[in-house]
């Protein structure tokens, strides 16, 4: 994902999402890209983010889809809170994966 697209799905999570369990606005430190897929001219991506909390450091994941390579930005879906076995599960999983990152996201 490129960097610009990646500033501009930060931007976007910003705006549209807020900490489900203090009601804080993120910031661009918030936020972590976990994957993406490969994005080109013909085909529309994706980036997984985990998102932390600056106020009490809830953490939650986040999935952005860009609906175009200009950066039509739509967010995919906002889950609960995950914890560090969570993320420790996440890891694992992506060191057995074998696939390329977009049969990951048709997984997740
Ligand atoms: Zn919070």
């Amino acid at each position: 994902m490129p960097l610009k697209l990646i500033k501009q799905a930060i931007d976007y999570l910003r705006k549209k999402s807020k900490c489900q369990f203090c009601g804080s606005r993120f910031t661009e430190n918030s936020f972590l890209l976990v994957a993406s897929t490969v994005i080109t001219p013909d085909a529309d991506g994706a980036g997984l983010f985990l998102v932390i909390c600056p106020n009490c450091f809830a953490q939650a994941s986040m999935m952005v889809e860009t609906a175009s390579v200009l950066g039509k930005l739509q967010q995919k879906s906002m889950q609960q809170s995950i914890t560090a076995n969570d993320v420790l599960d996440m890891h694992n999983f992506l060191k057995s994966w074998n696939g390329d990152v977009r049969e990951l996201f048709k997984e997740i």
